[in-house]
């Protein structure tokens, strides 16, 4: 069924750049046989997913969004991909997504936009916004995201979806393409809080492949909904993130799920993160430090594309025509401006400072947490915007990002829940949750009580 429906929506909404139909089949017949023989198979085995384009997959193309990986097929899964497949699940495919997972829009992907299934005109959000759109336009149940600074959260709230970013070293990073290693987490997207905690529950936990990994176990994520109440949970209205600079309706639904939950017996109250505003500056320097490091092993040589001048040409000349001709304007802009601040001289100055904020936001999290359980803020500024509206003005398409990145400076958890539709426009608003490190049962809980 959810190969007819992409057969039958694909072509408008172009969630996906790889399919793969008779994989997927095959998969979906072999854990029936399992079935039959009376195997004992998990709660989400033989249900189909969409995976990002980010997660390299055994056999299957993977490009992170960019002409650079073309045609490249990967010798092995990535950890959340070995793991959906153990439990049984389907893979369908990947999701198309920003290069590199760098954007806000889907925009930046270098096979063309994906396209909002609730209007086609408009943005699905991104980096990850295929495999949001994939699970709004019911061609998966569910997907995999990353969200490095919100790529998982914020096409979670333009397309009236579940997303949620885990704590950091919550989920393996292990064949992650990173962009920014220690922002960077996979988690689940899907049309139901109960749903991501299903998939949440399969791709936790320890992996000795991932330096940063926690240890310790996890706690059921799906138990967190089942039993979700919140009489008594002090949520934390963020000040600085309920403003005038957010769209009208955006803010006239978030405050309408905070009346549900109050209703439910929660407990509102106002907190400050005077810190806050300044993560995008430094968001704008630790990640393009970090992706100018991590891009630098696309040299020609390792993996995919290989542009050789005319009359053929040195090595360095090889490699600078294979990343002139294979990397997007966006990703040319983060490699400067990342190795501009990294670079002797500068160093102190621009990458010093910005881990500075960051300490500074975390400690903003924690005196918040002090206070509160958990934290809600609107999951982005507006609802979708048009396609091609703030492609040309980078700081605008940056800006978008001001409720979402906090969360990965300081690795903790964050979900984005749908919250309605905004009255002015119709189009979806999320309301995000965002919890103390570790605590990701307590995203669940809030998440499933608004379902
Ligand atoms: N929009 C942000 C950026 O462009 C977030 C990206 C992400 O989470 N992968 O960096």
């Amino acid at each position: 069924a959810h190969l007819d429906r992409i057969a039958a929506v694909d072509g408008a909404v172009h969630a996906f750049l790889h399919v793969d139909a008779e994989r997927a089949l095959d998969t979906a017949a072999e854990i029936d046989r399992r079935r039959h023989i009376g195997e004992e198979l998990g709660p989400l085995a033989g249900v189909p997913i969409a995976i990002k384009d980010v997660l390299v997959t055994k056999g299957m193309p993977t490009t992170s969004g960019s002409r650079i990986l073309e045609g490249w097929v990967p010798p092995y899964d990535a950890t959340p991909v070995r793991k959906v497949r153990d439990a049984g699940m389907v893979p369908l495919g990947k999701t198309n997504m920003d290069e590199f997972a760098m954007g806000s829009s889907t925009e930046h992907s270098a096979y063309g936009a994906t396209h909002n299934p609730w209007d086609l005109d408009r943005i699905p959000g991104g980096s990850g916004g295929g495999s949001a759109a994939s699970v709004a336009a019911f061609e998966a149940p569910l997907a995999l995201g990353s969200d490095t600074g919100g790529s998982i959260r914020q096409p979670a709230h333009v397309t009236g979806t579940v997303g949620v970013k885990p704590t950091y070293g919550g989920v393996s990073r292990y064949g992650s393409i990173a962009l920014a290693s220690s922002l960077d987490q996979i988690g689940p997207v899907s049309r139901t809080v109960l749903d991501s905690a299903l998939l949440h529950d399969v791709i936790a936990g320890f992996d000795p492949h991932d330096a940063t990994s926690i240890p310790d176990p996890w706690p059921s994520m799906a138990e967190a909904v089942r039993r979700a109440d919140v009489s008594g949970l002090r949520i934390g209205v963020v000040k600085e993130l309920d403003s005038d600079g957010f769209q009208a309706g955006v803010r006239q639904r978030f405050h309408e799920a905070l009346e549900l939950l109050e209703q439910h017996g929660a407990e509102i109250v106002e907190v400050s993160a005077p810190n806050f505003e300044y993560s995008i500056a430094a968001y704008y320097l630790i990640l393009p430090a970090e992706a100018s490091s991590n891009l630098a092993k696309f040299d020609s040589v390792r993996f995919g594309l290989r542009v050789t001048p005319e009359g053929g040409g040195t090595v360095e000349q090889v490699m600078s025509a294979t990343r002139e001709a294979g990397f997007g304007p966006e990703v040319k802009r983060r490699i400067i401006l990342g190795t501009y601040a990294l670079s002797a001289g500068y160093y102190d100055a621009y990458y010093g400072s910005a881990q500075k904020v960051r300490t500074l936001v975390q400690r903003d999290f924690d005196a918040a947490f002090a206070k509160v359980d958990v934290l809600a803020t609107p999951t982005a500024p507006t609802t979708a915007f048009k396609l091609g509206e703030k492609l040309d003005d980078p700081l605008a398409m940056y800006l978008n990002d001001v409720a979402t990145i906090p969360a990965n400076l300081a690795g903790v958890p964050g979900i984005s829940v749908p919250a309605g539709l905004a009255p002015e426009d119709g189009l979806p608003v999320g309301i995000q949750f965002l919890a103390p490190a570790r605590e990701d049962a307590r995203l669940y809980n809030v998440g499933g009580a608004l379902e």
